[in-house]
């Protein structure tokens, strides 16, 4: 069953934050919220835990509205980072985990796997207000998942961490979905949703303008792109029907096509000349239909 939103609607006054969302996050699974700032994804997350109240819809949690009662299942990192500097890590993760029920010596075991895995053991006694930035967002993540939540709610994890703690991150999040785990994350960065979700849902000003399974996002869109590299007179490439863009890359271009088939005429007109290095043909990216269903919807 999961995690279902029906109808959801949250007004602010008369400004409408999120618009009549319905929604299906199948359990056990990855589900990326993508949205420009303001599109209305952190306010569907609190709704989610309980910590707004929708104006209108129903949000459940395999069957049963979320109340007070399933916080021990829930974990949430939320955007706006809210440690307590003074206290140093061990106490804050100890506070926060009995806040969850936990006992004490659950907590100091599974904070030192955590702080292990992280590779930050020495930080276990020092204050929150000492670790950088980065350090900091890998302590509140211990914070959201000591309890070992089924639903965990990540909004804009990997904002804010260089490439090596986004990888033990992002590897973190892999093991506890495939433990079980159903993650529910925002991301500005596509190629992270790309990385690591089946289901996605687009926001735009409070509605949900693309949701559903990756794959299918990808097959339904249609247009495909063709990748080339190679010594070639480009730019006639735009004359050949069916070509929709073209960008130029470092080694040389990026096309996009209405369907596959447009491939093989690609292929019959550069075909003897020059030199082609690579000639593939691709998926659309997730930015791709982002770029596409955002600007439509800019546009209406
Ligand atoms: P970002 O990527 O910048 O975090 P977001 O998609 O998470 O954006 P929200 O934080 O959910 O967006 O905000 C959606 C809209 O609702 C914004 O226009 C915001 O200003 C507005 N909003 C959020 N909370 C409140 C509030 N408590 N009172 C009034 N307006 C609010």
């Amino acid at each position: 069953m999961g995690l279902v939103l029906q109808h959801v609607t949250k007004q602010f006054g008369s400004f409408v934050a999120v618009d009549d969302v319905t929604l299906c996050i199948p359990e056990q699974r990855m589900f990326g919220f993508l949205g420009a700032n303001g599109a209305g994804k952190t306010t569907t997350f609190r709704m989610i835990l309980g910590l707004l109240e929708p104006t209108k819809g129903e949000i459940t949690w395999n069957g049963e509205r979320i109340t007070y009662k399933h916080s021990h299942l829930i974990g949430y990192l939320p955007e706006e980072r809210g440690l307590y500097p003074k206290l140093k890590v061990k106490e804050q993760l100890i506070y926060l985990g009995r806040l969850r029920g936990l006992r004490k010596e659950e907590i100091v075991k599974e904070m030192r796997h955590w702080l292990e895995r992280f590779k930050i053991p020495q930080y276990e006694h020092q204050k929150v207000e000492q670790l950088s930035k980065g350090n900091q967002q890998k302590i509140q993540f211990i914070a959201a998942v000591l309890h070992r939540p089924s639903l965990l709610i990540l909004d804009e994890p990997f904002s804010g961490l260089d490439p090596v703690n986004v990888e033990m991150l992002k590897e973190a999040v892999i093991d506890l979905q495939q433990q079980g785990t159903t993650i529910v994350f925002s991301s500005h960065r596509m190629e992270h949703v790309e990385q690591l979700c089946e289901h996605i849902c687009i926001m735009h000003k409070g509605k949900p303008i693309v949701h559903g399974s990756m794959k299918e996002l990808k097959r339904s869109f249609g247009k495909k792109n063709v990748i080339i590299h190679g010594e070639l007179p480009f730019e006639t490439l735009t004359e050949v029907p069916g070509v929709l863009k073209m960008e130029k890359t470092v080694e040389g271009v990026r096309l996009q096509i209405a369907d596959e088939h447009v491939s093989q005429h690609i292929l019959e007109h550069i075909y003897a000349k020059g030199f082609i290095r690579k000639f593939s043909l691709e998926e659309p990216s997730l930015n791709d239909i982002f770029i596409e269903k955002v600007g439509a919807a800019y546009e209406q």
